[in-house]
């Protein structure tokens, strides 16, 4: 018998767009294979069969995605319309995602496993995301600067050309939004480069684009190995920017190598945040927090806060509660309606989680729950929490990725914010206490580019930044700063 909420395999959902294999590229607003005629295959990890095979495109594909991305760039239907013309064009991909958002997620869940409930909300997330980036076209002011008797001196914004999208698969359509729409609100064009593990919900919006108005070329799509595809693309010389959302080992490869010809470039990393509970803090609503910030997602989230600092008093009270709400965290199919966590996105990313079990014992750690291989033999990973554990062992300092935490104690809040900041990372982090103004002052000293206070994560859709500190990324996206990063600034001087 299973140990995990399961469906009938009859029953799987197959959305029609996945007739018709292998998926291809989409090139300057045409549908072409590979010029190597070499596919890729993609991976239900429920069942571990085979969903669809999509083109595993080389170099020459890049060129000609590149320079078709270069043409719309260049053509008077996309730099020579209004501000209001390409907020519309926006507006109208927010309708069609919300016309088939259903889909959406559902091609989401088939290729990495997560929730249905998780993946809607995520599309959920991009077309808010959309709208936000609809409304920014016409609000993009530049400055008159202060100019000496005789002059007229004046500041503004541009896009910067081509820009490239680089994705992971653990969000695979809320990150490629979060990209390209603030590159198309700038005006810029676009080639997209989704997670050879899950292209599928970035190929059927290419096919919705159908339904926009959106000039050919202004999007396109290659898919592909980032070894091969990926490389390709941040080597080329006509690419302007390049925005990397992925791991920290991926990310420092594209700092070097987006030297070619000095791309701009936004990069989203790893993260091991730090979640502090002092001993003051509502524990119960902490607890619940706690579990959901680093379980959500089989914390295959790069904001998953997986090092739960508490205070010493309230160690046990504070444990026996998070136990609770780990126990609610159900496995299981990711249509089920009752599933709170689904597989791992693939079999070589479960290896790798379930190789962390071994990592925090050989550490003399004690895995208090979970801490078990799937006794199905699937990719399921049970909420897992280490205990008897210091910060610098490995376990507490490198990114699992998978629904694994570890549980330390502390007294007083220097060394909870030493600890906190003991660490390569520096994306999100949660503090969890009723007294407000420690609240702010432990904020103030933390290094991570989001602190949550009282409060789970809360993903943007556009008007917070996001963004790391240290080795989690560089730049941000969403608030301003996302403008700012995806234009290049213009002084003009002029004697009158
Ligand atoms: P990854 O770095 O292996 O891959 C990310 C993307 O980069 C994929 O599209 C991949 O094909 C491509 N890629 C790989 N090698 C490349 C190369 N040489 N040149 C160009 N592109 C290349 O990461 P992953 O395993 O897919 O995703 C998990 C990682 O992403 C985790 O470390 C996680 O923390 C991070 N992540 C960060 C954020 C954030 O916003 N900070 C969000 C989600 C995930």
């Amino acid at each position: 018998m299973s140990h995990h909420l399961s469906l009938d395999p009859a029953s799987r959902p197959r959305p029609r767009f996945l007739d018709g294999a292998p998926k291809q590229l989409f090139i300057g607003g045409e549908w072409r294979p590979a010029g190597s005629g070499q596919t890729l295959t993609t991976i239900d990890p429920m069942t571990e069969q085979v969903i669809t095979s999509i083109a595993s495109a080389d170099a020459a594909d890049v060129d000609l995605a590149v320079a078709a991305a270069r043409r719309a760039f260049e053509s008077d239907e996309w730099s020579a319309i209004t501000p209001y013309q390409r907020g519309l064009y926006l507006s109208q991909i927010a309708d069609v995602i919300e016309a088939n958002a259903d889909e959406l997620a559902t091609l989401d869940s088939l290729d990495m496993g997560g929730p249905f409930a998780l993946t809607r909300w995520m599309v959920g997330n991009a077309i808010e995301t959309y709208r936000h980036y609809a409304g920014w076209p016409t609000k993009i002011y530049g400055q008159t600067a202060p100019s000496a008797p005789g002059q007229f001196n004046y500041v503004v914004r541009q896009p910067l050309g081509v820009t490239v999208a680089i994705t992971p698969w653990n969000g695979p359509f809320l990150q490629m939004s979060w990209k390209v729409a603030p590159a198309l609100a700038t005006g810029n064009t676009v080639v997209a480069k989704p997670a050879q593990q899950t292209s599928l919900s970035a190929l059927r919006f290419a096919e919705l684009l159908a339904q926009t108005d959106l000039p050919r070329g202004v999007f396109n799509i290659i898919t592909g190995e980032g070894g091969v595809a990926g490389e390709a693309l941040i080597q080329h010389p006509d690419v302007n920017k390049v925005s990397f959302t992925g791991s920290t080992a991926v990310g420092k490869h594209l700092l070097a190598a987006s030297a070619v010809n000095v791309k701009r470039l936004t990069l989203e990393l790893g993260g091991k945040s730090p979640t502090i509970v002092f001993a003051d803090a509502d524990l119960p609503a902490a607890a619940k927090a706690a579990a959901g910030d680093f379980l959500n997602g089989s914390g295959q989230s790069c904001v998953a806060g997986t090092r739960i600092f508490v205070e010493e008093p309230v160690r046990e009270e504070f444990s026996a509660l998070l136990a609770e709400e780990m126990a609610t965290y159900v496995t299981g199919d990711p249509f089920h309606p009752d599933t709170v966590i689904g597989p791992l996105a693939s079999r070589a990313h479960y290896d790798r989680v379930v190789s962390y079990f071994d990592v925090a014992r050989d550490a003399g750690a004690t895995i208090t729950t979970g801490g078990v291989e799937d006794p199905d033999g699937g990719l399921f990973v049970a909420p897992t929490l280490v205990e008897n554990v210091t910060n610098d062992a490995r376990i507490a300092q490198e990114e699992v990725f998978g629904p694994v935490a570890v549980l330390i104690p502390f007294n007083g809040v220097d060394e909870v914010v030493r600890m906190s900041n003991d660490s390569i990372y520096g994306l999100a982090s949660y503090v969890w206490t009723r007294d407000l103004s420690q609240a702010h002052t432990v904020a103030a000293r933390l290094e991570a580019g989001s602190v949550f206070i009282n409060s789970t994560a809360q993903m943007s859709s556009g008007i917070l930044p996001f963004g790391g500190f240290k080795q989690s990324g560089i730049g941000r996206e969403h608030g301003t700063d996302v403008i700012d990063a995806f234009t290049e600034t213009k002084t003009v001087v002029v004697n009158l």
